[in-house]
């Protein structure tokens, strides 16, 4: 199997080079989807396509039936328009290393197609889109036009049903390397977590007159983003340790010309917490701060609130299995484990996935030295480090889920009780919701104040009562 992988390395890792040449950013990862049919096809499988509009899957059977193990790659770029490889008229680029992480999964699955003859389960090698939570505002208008539900790729795919039928999951991820650094890393530890977190689009509108004429005639947009700005800062201390919240906001547009009054000021916030309580307080106490900047001015406020990634609890257990396969691999020198205790404040969709089924991770290195992901010089620039490793600790992972019975990947699924699909999406939409506040903020009270109520109570803890009222 390992050596099925190294006959085809350069085919391997041309997909992953051709990828990186070619960046589209989330669910409209159209051509690299169709790469991904195409080699699905080449290795004679079926794929299903358009799976959460650019996902893409296909089934590897085993002897017999038995659990399901996923192979994932993520099909999206960032939009970095720095970044070397960067598209010239989109800014998109693979910053973050999708572009390896999808020729590695085609990698473990062309090696796992000379074994499964001898594996007692089944293995899907899906590539998902939209891994990072960017294009919001556009993301929000494919779910206005229907075309999705949930903003990012995997949950969305977890409320399509498309992981209905797999048991366990096997990611891989590109991570900081340096030139003698470590082919695989895994991260172990038992109370490894990290946070989750809900994205909010806040729109002010407030009313443009000439600011040196007859700014009374205004209602500062600007200003009242300003308020609310001051009013979220001012909870800082309100967060529970424990929750690890952290609250990120960015000015997306403010006013257009300095001698008007501005009508419209924007906002994109990220709300994180170490779990769906402290999510749910924190996106409420911002709520709050964004109203009350609205109610100072006389301005009014849209709120959407889009959940993110859920809290990640890890695997027990887990890391040891990958670590294992890693070094079974690549060779025990190639593999270095990071023994994490604490908390993350990052998030990561894997952390949906891990709700509803065990996820198993690796991080792959060979990325450029001296980068970060998400940065402008981050890209897989050694292919062997940072594609070949990853797909054969993949593959051989899975023969370890799958063989003698699937002991251990049956013994993984009984570890810990997983929410249902059903469950899953009912908690996710519970933290999402959309609200105007005040309902209309020129028109008779009465006017919309239903309307609005009914909004708040979907969106938020805070009860609201009628549309010129404190809350
Ligand atoms: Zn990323
Ligand atoms: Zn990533």
């Amino acid at each position: 199997m390992l050596a099925a992988i190294d006959r085809q390395a350069g085919r391997i890792a041309a997909l992953s080079e051709a990828i990186l040449r070619d960046p589209e950013t989330g669910f409209r990862e159209v051509r690299t989807a169709a790469r991904v049919e195409a080699e699905l096809r080449a290795m004679g499988l079926r794929p299903e396509t358009e799976l959460a509009i650019t996902g893409v899957r296909a089934r590897l059977r085993g002897r017999c039936p038995g659990p399901t193990v996923a192979i994932i790659g993520e099909l999206d770029a960032l939009a970095v328009p720095d970044h070397p490889f960067a598209g010239a008229a989109t800014g998109a680029a693979h910053a973050c290393g999708h572009n390896a992480q999808v020729a590695a999964m085609i990698g473990a699955g062309l090696g796992l197609a000379e074994v499964m003859g001898d594996l007692d389960g089944d293995v899907v090698l899906f590539a998902v889109p939209a891994e990072e939570t960017i294009e919001v505002g556009w993301r929000l208008e494919q779910r206005a036009a229907g075309r999705l539900e949930f903003i990012i790729g995997k949950p969305e795919l977890i409320r399509l049903g498309a992981f209905d039928d797999v048991d366990l999951a096997i990611t891989s991820h590109a991570t900081v390397s340096t030139p003698d650094g470590p082919s695989i890393e895994v991260l172990g530890g038992a109370g490894a977590s990290a946070n989750g977190a809900v994205t909010k689009h806040v729109v002010f509108r407030g009313r443009a007159a000439h600011s040196g004429h007859e700014p009374w005639a205004g209602v500062d947009a600007q200003k009242a983003l300003t308020v609310a700005t001051v009013a979220i800062d001012a909870q800082r201390e309100t967060f529970r340790d424990a929750d690890h919240v952290r609250v990120h906001y960015t000015i997306s547009a403010g006013g257009n010309a300095i001698s008007s009054v501005p009508a419209e000021a924007r906002l994109e916030i990220m709300v994180r917490a170490a779990t769906v309580d402290g999510l749910r307080d924190a996106s409420g106490k911002v709520d709050r701060a964004l109203r009350a900047g609205a109610q100072a001015l006389g301005a009014s406020v849209e709120i959407t609130t889009a959940a993110g990634y859920f809290p990640l609890e890890a695997d027990p257990g887990g890391a040891e299995l990958a670590a294992a396969a890693a070094r079974a691999a690549v060779g025990a020198g190639q593999v270095r484990v990071h023994e994490i205790t604490g908390h993350s404040g990052v998030s990561t969709d894997v952390a949906d996935l891990a709700r509803v089924m065990p996820v198993l991770s690796v991080l792959s290195g060979g990325a450029t030295p001296g980068y970060g992901p998400h940065s402008s010089g981050f890209y897989i620039a050694d292919s062997d480090r940072g594609v070949i490793a990853p797909a054969k600790a993949m593959a051989l992972l899975t023969v370890e889920l799958l063989r003698d019975g699937a002991a251990r990947a049956r013994a993984l699924t009984a570890a810990r009780p997983r929410m249902s699909r059903d469950e899953y999406v009912a908690t996710r939409r519970s933290l999402e919701g959309a609200e105007t506040y005040p309902s209309a903020p020129s028109a008779p009270p009465a006017g919309g104040g239903a309307a609005r109520s009914r909004a708040v109570a979907a969106s938020s803890t805070v009860p609201v009562a009628g549309s010129r009222t404190t809350p």
